[in-house]
């Protein structure tokens, strides 16, 4: 059994003043905080089928934002820790950036930069540092509203050219928005992938031994520029303290008495 806490960023920037960039220290803060306390970072894919008996901290990105490889890979490598990536294919295999409605502001302001995506060497350079490539479908799309065409086809097809693309296997999914429903999680397994992650409104802790159903939905706790360092901490407190009064911490706790 293990216990997993997950984050979801998007962006890097120290000065991108946009609820979806974190700055370095913020990162490196945030991320250290677990570090210190025992957590050992790892991908989604190895988080959502990990048995070890240890505190896992997952590190994902969605949208595959170029600050992301810019600013945030050297904060990750400084603490020698990994993390996952989730890549919208029609944008990233284009060289073009994100554009989809609920980004489009900041298009046209002086921050429209930071909505270029990452080359595929830089997504390569990434998976060869140990990081996860995950899919985050072709064109970003709200999934529940497609037809069950249009679902299949973005989640197959962004798998099949990822996997394509980077010569290595598209384990998980991170839906675009979080948006997701019983026949989304489905359409995901049917396509092939081992998990998918959400971004529940309500912070929610991973579960301690996810079943088939509970991999295609494991939650994320979204983390966004307003959040400084106690903002920060009270935020990701409630899933660390469900965990506790959990039998996996008892059992994390147990392997790590017995390990020294
Ligand atoms: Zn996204």
């Amino acid at each position: 059994m293990s216990a997993v806490v997950a984050l979801c960023y998007h962006g890097v920037s120290d000065r991108w003043p946009s609820p979806m960039a974190v700055t370095p220290a913020q990162l490196h803060d945030q991320v250290s905080h677990f570090l210190r306390r025992g957590y050992r970072a790892a991908t989604v894919a190895e988080a959502a089928s990990a048995r070890a008996s240890e505190r896992l901290l997952v590190v994902s990105f969605d949208d595959a934002l170029a600050s992301v490889h810019r600013l945030g890979l050297p904060v990750l490598e400084s603490l020698g820790a990994v993390a996952t990536v989730y890549a919208p294919t029609d944008p990233i295999l284009s060289g073009t950036p994100m554009t989809w409605p609920e980004v489009a502001e900041h298009l046209a302001t002086e921050h429209a930069a930071e909505l270029d995506g990452m080359t595929v060497d830089e997504l390569a350079d990434v998976a060869r540092r140990g990081w996860e490539v995950g899919s985050h479908t072709c064109s970003h799309p709200w999934l529940p509203t497609l037809s069950d065409a249009d679902l299949a086809r973005e989640l197959r097809r962004s798998r099949h050219l990822l996997q394509e693309a980077l010569d290595l296997p598209c384990r998980t999914l991170a839906y675009p928005f979080g948006a997701h429903d019983a026949r989304v999680a489905a359409a995901a397994a049917a396509a092939g992938y081992e998990a998918a992650v959400t971004l529940p409104a309500r912070v929610a802790a991973w579960p301690r031994t996810p079943s088939a159903l509970e991999r295609m939905t494991l939650p994320r706790i979204g983390v966004y520029r307003a959040d400084e360092r106690l903002r920060f901490r009270l935020k990701v407190a409630a899933p660390v303290r469900a965990l506790r009064a959990s039998p996996a911490w008892a059992a994390v706790g147990a392997a790590r008495r017995s390990a020294r």
